[in-house]
């Protein structure tokens, strides 16, 4: 699975509210970024991971992306319980 990151739009660097394990995220989202092109690199056609330096988007990134995606679903299903508008 694909989070909905991307470069442009990375994950937030405090882990949203219902995401089920927040100090795990610092750690996914520490090495989402570690595993990205250099910022020089980023425009080009064929970007290489910045820190293993195989083409990026790279298996290591694939792979934390993967559980980012994996966390974040937890914190899309929390949002959106059956929670009813209030009636003052
Ligand atoms: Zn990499």
């Amino acid at each position: 699975m694909k989070s909905f990151f991307t470069l442009d739009n990375p994950p937030p660097e405090n882990p949203p509210a219902g995401v089920p394990a927040p100090s795990l995220w610092r750690v996914q989202r520490r090495r989402w970024h570690q595993h990205t092109p250099a910022p020089c690199d980023r425009g080009a056609k064929n970007p290489v991971c910045a820190h293993c330096k195989q083409a990026w988007p790279c298996h290591s990134w694939a792979c934390w992306d993967g559980q980012i995606a994996e966390a974040f679903r937890h914190v899309r299903t929390s949002v959106h319980p059956t929670r009813r508008p209030r009636t003052v």
